[in-house]
Protein backbone atom coordinates (compact mmCIF):
# COMPACT_ATOMS: atom_id res chain seq x y z
CA UNK A 1 0.00 0.00 0.00
CA UNK A 2 3.21 2.38 0.90
CA UNK A 3 4.61 1.40 -2.07
CA UNK A 4 1.69 2.20 -4.36
CA UNK A 5 1.04 5.35 -2.49
CA UNK A 6 5.02 6.38 -3.11
CA UNK A 7 4.76 5.87 -6.46
CA UNK A 8 1.38 7.53 -7.03
CA UNK A 9 3.32 10.76 -5.12
CA UNK A 10 6.30 10.56 -7.68
CA UNK A 11 4.06 10.09 -10.63
CA UNK A 12 2.59 13.01 -9.51
CA UNK A 13 5.21 15.52 -9.09
CA UNK A 14 7.25 14.12 -11.88
CA UNK A 15 3.94 15.19 -13.93
CA UNK A 16 3.79 18.69 -12.10
CA UNK A 17 7.28 19.39 -13.12
CA UNK A 18 6.74 18.57 -16.57
CA UNK A 19 3.69 20.66 -16.64
CA UNK A 20 5.79 23.59 -14.72
CA UNK A 21 8.63 23.59 -17.84
CA UNK A 22 6.01 23.09 -20.42
CA UNK A 23 4.08 26.41 -18.34
CA UNK A 24 7.82 28.51 -18.78
CA UNK A 25 8.78 27.40 -22.01
CA UNK A 26 5.77 28.82 -23.50
CA UNK A 27 5.57 31.60 -21.21
CA UNK A 28 9.15 32.51 -22.76
CA UNK A 29 8.38 31.83 -25.95
CA UNK A 30 5.25 34.11 -25.89
CA UNK A 31 7.14 37.13 -24.78
CA UNK A 32 10.02 36.37 -27.41
CA UNK A 33 7.36 36.21 -29.95
CA UNK A 34 5.70 39.70 -28.70
CA UNK A 35 9.09 41.37 -28.28
CA UNK A 36 9.50 40.27 -32.23
CA UNK A 37 6.47 41.66 -33.16
CA UNK A 38 7.24 45.19 -30.93
CA UNK A 39 10.45 44.96 -32.60
CA UNK A 40 9.10 44.48 -36.36
CA UNK A 41 10.11 48.01 -37.43
CA UNK A 42 13.52 47.97 -36.50
CA UNK A 43 14.28 43.95 -37.13
CA UNK A 44 15.42 44.58 -40.54
CA UNK A 45 18.43 46.48 -39.40
CA UNK A 46 18.73 44.43 -36.33
CA UNK A 47 19.22 41.89 -38.72
CA UNK A 48 21.71 43.59 -40.91
CA UNK A 49 23.82 44.13 -38.14
CA UNK A 50 23.80 41.04 -36.10
CA UNK A 51 24.39 38.45 -39.35
CA UNK A 52 26.28 41.36 -41.46
CA UNK A 53 24.03 41.11 -44.56
CA UNK A 54 22.97 44.22 -45.67
CA UNK A 55 20.57 42.84 -48.09
CA UNK A 56 17.70 42.98 -44.98
CA UNK A 57 17.80 46.66 -44.91
CA UNK A 58 18.01 47.31 -47.94
CA UNK A 59 15.19 45.43 -49.68
CA UNK A 60 13.62 46.75 -46.25
CA UNK A 61 9.86 45.91 -47.19
CA UNK A 62 10.31 42.17 -48.53
CA UNK A 63 12.48 41.89 -45.31
CA UNK A 64 9.48 42.81 -43.27
CA UNK A 65 6.81 40.95 -45.28
CA UNK A 66 8.47 37.76 -44.57
CA UNK A 67 9.39 38.34 -40.98
CA UNK A 68 6.01 38.42 -40.69
CA UNK A 69 5.86 34.83 -41.87
CA UNK A 70 8.32 34.14 -40.10
CA UNK A 71 7.70 34.98 -36.96
CA UNK A 72 3.92 33.01 -37.30
CA UNK A 73 6.18 30.07 -38.65
CA UNK A 74 7.96 30.47 -34.59
CA UNK A 75 4.73 30.66 -33.21
CA UNK A 76 3.69 27.30 -34.22
CA UNK A 77 5.90 25.32 -31.97
CA UNK A 78 9.91 26.20 -32.59
CA UNK A 79 10.18 28.81 -29.80
CA UNK A 80 8.79 26.20 -27.21
CA UNK A 81 10.64 23.90 -28.95
CA UNK A 82 13.91 25.95 -28.24
CA UNK A 83 13.08 26.19 -24.39
CA UNK A 84 11.83 23.17 -23.98
CA UNK A 85 14.41 20.82 -25.55
CA UNK A 86 16.72 22.33 -26.98
CA UNK A 87 18.20 24.38 -24.45
CA UNK A 88 19.81 21.38 -21.94
CA UNK A 89 19.54 19.30 -25.04
CA UNK A 90 17.04 17.09 -23.33
CA UNK A 91 15.68 14.30 -25.78
CA UNK A 92 12.68 12.51 -25.07
CA UNK A 93 14.16 8.93 -26.73
CA UNK A 94 18.23 8.45 -26.75
CA UNK A 95 18.75 7.40 -30.56
CA UNK A 96 21.40 7.65 -33.02
CA UNK A 97 21.34 9.60 -36.03
CA UNK A 98 22.47 9.19 -39.04
CA UNK A 99 22.45 10.75 -42.60
CA UNK A 100 22.94 13.75 -44.43
CA UNK A 101 21.23 17.14 -45.41
CA UNK A 102 19.90 17.18 -48.78
CA UNK A 103 18.84 21.36 -48.56
CA UNK A 104 14.69 20.55 -48.88
CA UNK A 105 14.29 23.39 -46.88
CA UNK A 106 11.84 21.55 -45.00
CA UNK A 107 13.40 21.88 -41.29
CA UNK A 108 13.18 25.67 -42.13
CA UNK A 109 10.17 26.10 -40.97
CA UNK A 110 8.70 24.18 -43.65
CA UNK A 111 10.72 27.01 -46.01
CA UNK A 112 9.02 30.16 -44.20
CA UNK A 113 12.39 30.90 -42.92
CA UNK A 114 13.34 34.69 -43.45
CA UNK A 115 16.55 33.71 -43.71
CA UNK A 116 16.16 30.73 -46.68
CA UNK A 117 17.28 31.55 -50.04
CA UNK A 118 17.09 29.49 -53.29
CA UNK A 119 20.17 27.58 -54.18
CA UNK A 120 20.18 25.47 -57.25
CA UNK A 121 18.18 22.55 -58.50
CA UNK A 122 15.24 23.38 -56.63
CA UNK A 123 17.30 23.59 -53.62
CA UNK A 124 17.89 26.02 -50.52
CA UNK A 125 20.50 27.18 -48.70
CA UNK A 126 20.73 29.29 -45.66
CA UNK A 127 21.63 32.97 -45.71
CA UNK A 128 23.20 33.15 -42.18
CA UNK A 129 24.78 29.70 -42.08
CA UNK A 130 28.30 31.45 -41.11
CA UNK A 131 26.83 32.84 -37.95
CA UNK A 132 27.61 31.46 -34.72
CA UNK A 133 24.16 32.24 -33.23
CA UNK A 134 22.88 29.77 -35.69
CA UNK A 135 24.77 27.64 -34.30
CA UNK A 136 22.78 27.39 -31.16
CA UNK A 137 19.67 27.70 -32.44
CA UNK A 138 16.93 25.22 -33.42
CA UNK A 139 18.64 24.99 -36.38
CA UNK A 140 22.28 24.06 -35.23
CA UNK A 141 20.65 21.15 -33.29
CA UNK A 142 18.33 19.55 -36.03
CA UNK A 143 17.78 17.25 -35.99
CA UNK A 144 17.64 16.70 -32.25
CA UNK A 145 15.39 13.27 -32.03
CA UNK A 146 13.33 11.24 -34.27
CA UNK A 147 9.91 13.69 -32.94
CA UNK A 148 12.59 16.17 -34.66
CA UNK A 149 12.82 14.45 -37.99
CA UNK A 150 8.83 13.25 -38.03
CA UNK A 151 8.13 17.25 -37.24
CA UNK A 152 9.57 18.45 -40.78
CA UNK A 153 9.44 14.70 -42.40
CA UNK A 154 13.27 15.07 -42.98
CA UNK A 155 14.64 13.31 -45.90
CA UNK A 156 17.84 13.30 -44.91
CA UNK A 157 18.19 11.56 -42.10
CA UNK A 158 17.16 8.36 -39.85
CA UNK A 159 17.09 6.96 -36.63
CA UNK A 160 19.23 4.28 -36.11
CA UNK A 161 18.29 1.73 -33.30
CA UNK A 162 20.86 1.28 -30.46
CA UNK A 163 22.09 -2.37 -30.74
CA UNK A 164 23.13 -3.74 -27.58
CA UNK A 165 26.84 -4.91 -27.94
CA UNK A 166 27.65 -9.15 -27.02
CA UNK A 167 30.65 -10.19 -26.63
CA UNK A 168 31.61 -13.16 -27.83
CA UNK A 169 34.39 -15.49 -26.35
CA UNK A 170 36.95 -16.03 -28.99
CA UNK A 171 37.05 -19.66 -29.15
CA UNK A 172 40.81 -20.89 -29.93
CA UNK A 173 41.77 -22.27 -33.69
S1 LIG B 1 14.66 18.69 -43.47
FE1 LIG B 1 16.52 17.42 -43.41
S2 LIG B 1 17.21 17.25 -45.53
FE2 LIG B 1 15.74 18.95 -45.45
S3 LIG B 1 17.00 20.81 -45.12
FE3 LIG B 1 16.42 20.08 -43.11
S4 LIG B 1 18.12 18.71 -42.46
FE4 LIG B 1 18.29 19.04 -44.67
Amino acid sequence: MFANLAASIKQFTVSESVNFQKLISRTLALTCIGGMYLLLPLLPLLTTILFWRVKYVVQYGQTIKKMLIHIKALNEGPVSHYFQDVIGKVSSIPVQIQGSCTQCGNCCMDKRCVFLEAAEEGKYQCGIYHSPLRRISNCGSFPLNAQDIKRYSCPGYVVVQEVPIHWVKKTPN
